[in-house]
Parts: structure tokens; C-alpha cells; sequence
């Protein structure tokens, strides 16, 4: 199938190390459209795959974080959870419904499996905005050192790394903002912030992403 050659491709070229990943599994989310204040909220569609092979308990905690953090943003969230194997593709078939405008790709790498010069030594994570399919990574051990420094959960801050790449794919750009979750950079501060739930997406981005994926 074209789609499903087409995105193992993308894959490959992404992560040249790995064999392959394609096809989903096991759907997570909600498929209805959450309402606000009356109007149907956009709902994006997340292709996760879990390359790192993070334990269940971080990457349930990541995606809820993300996923409370663009509810915050008028933006719902469902989430796919992608088979790593043909073999198990067998059984996990979620990934395979067609791909909608708003379906992006995320994968949880790590910076040893990922094409050297694309992670800088400190990033969490990386993104591709203008990939025909958009793509983000994060970077597992980069949150887990993090995590282990700073005393915030690791699911905690893999969930505000997907926010942030996710955000990029959104927005469509690679800049950074001086407060809030799309800061380049995470001090004290912005991981006391995380902690508390109150690291967000200014009410421009906000406006950005939404009007973006209200008019596709
Ligand atoms: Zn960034």
C-alpha cells in the first residue's frame, strides 16, 4: 500500500538505524470533538511511535501531560499508538485508518539511535515542520536526565517536550518564544512550572495553531 510504504520510508529516513516501524496498534483518545465555550474544538491525530521503547508508565504520564496541555489550548488530542514490527502490526492495526490533515508523526527516540548533528547535546527534542508529513522526535534520555536533576517526573517532562515539538509542527515554524512552553530552553522556573501544570502555550501560539488548524 503506498501509505503505509510511504510512511515506512519517512521513517527510515529518519531513524536510518531502525527497521521498521509501521502500522499502529491499539487506538487511545477520544474521537469526538471536545467542545468549548460551544464550538467544536480541532482535534489532531498523533502517530506515536515508541522507538525507545519508554516504559508504559512515563509515556502514559507524557501523553496525558500533552494532551492536558493543547485541551488548555482549545486543541484536542488523540493518540495512536504505531506497532514497531510487521509481525505485531498483525494484531495492532489503530494506525492503519487513513490519515486525516491533521495527523502528525511523533517518535520517541533516543539521542543514540537518532542521525548524529540533528540533536544539539542539550536538546529534548527536534521537529520537522515542513516535512510532507510532519514529524517530531523526542529524546527519552534527555527527559530522563532531566528528570533525575531536577526531581519533576520524567513523564512529566517527556509529555512537555512532545507539547513543545508538537507545538512547532503546529505553528510551522522553528521559533522560540521568551516564556512558556515553546521557550528554547527549560530553567527552574519553566520545570516548576511543569510541575504545577502551568507550563502553556502563550495566547498567541494559542491562536496561532488553532486558526491554523480551523481553516485546513
Ligand atoms: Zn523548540
Amino acid at each position: 500500500m503506498p501509505e503505509r510504504r510511504g510512511r515506512t520510508l519517512r521513517l527510515l529516513l529518519l531513524m536510518p538505524l531502525l527497521v521498521f516501524a509501521i502500522q499502529p496498534g491499539l487506538a487511545s483518545g477520544q474521537k469526538s470533538k471536545p467542545v468549548e465555550n460551544g464550538e467544536e474544538a480541532p482535534v489532531i491525530a498523533v502517530r506515536l511511535y515508541n522507538l525507545a521503547e519508554a516504559p508504559a508508565k512515563e509515556t502514559v504520564q507524557a501523553r496525558n501531560e500533552a494532551r492536558r496541555i493543547f485541551m488548555q489550548a482549545g486543541i484536542g488530542v488523540r493518540w495512536l499508538i504505531c506497532a514497531l514490527s510487521l509481525q505485531k502490526a498483525q494484531k495492532n492495526t489503530a494506525c492503519e485508518e487513513p490519515s486525516g490533515p491533521h495527523d502528525l508523526d511523533l517518535v520517541i527516540s533516543t539521542a543514540s539511535i537518532t542521525r548524529p548533528g540533528i540533536a544539539t547535546d542539550a536538546s529534548l527534542g527536534f521537529a520537522f515542520p515542513l516535512a510532507r508529513q510532519s514529524q517530531a522526535v523526542v529524546l527519552l534520555e534527555r527527559a530522563t536526565k532531566l528528570a533525575a536533576s531536577s526531581g519533576v517526573p520524567a513523564g512529566i517532562i517527556l509529555g512537555h517536550s512532545m507539547a513543545h515539538e508538537i507545538g512547532h509542527l503546529l505553528m510551522q515554524s522553528m521559533e522560540h518564544s521568551r516564556a512558556g512552553i515553546m521557550r528554547s530552553r527549560w530553567g527552574k522556573d519553566e520545570l516548576h512550572h511543569a510541575e504545577r501544570g502551568t507550563l502553556l502555550f502563550t495566547p498567541e501560539q494559542t491562536i496561532a495553531m488553532r486558526n491554523r488548524l480551523l481553516k485546513e
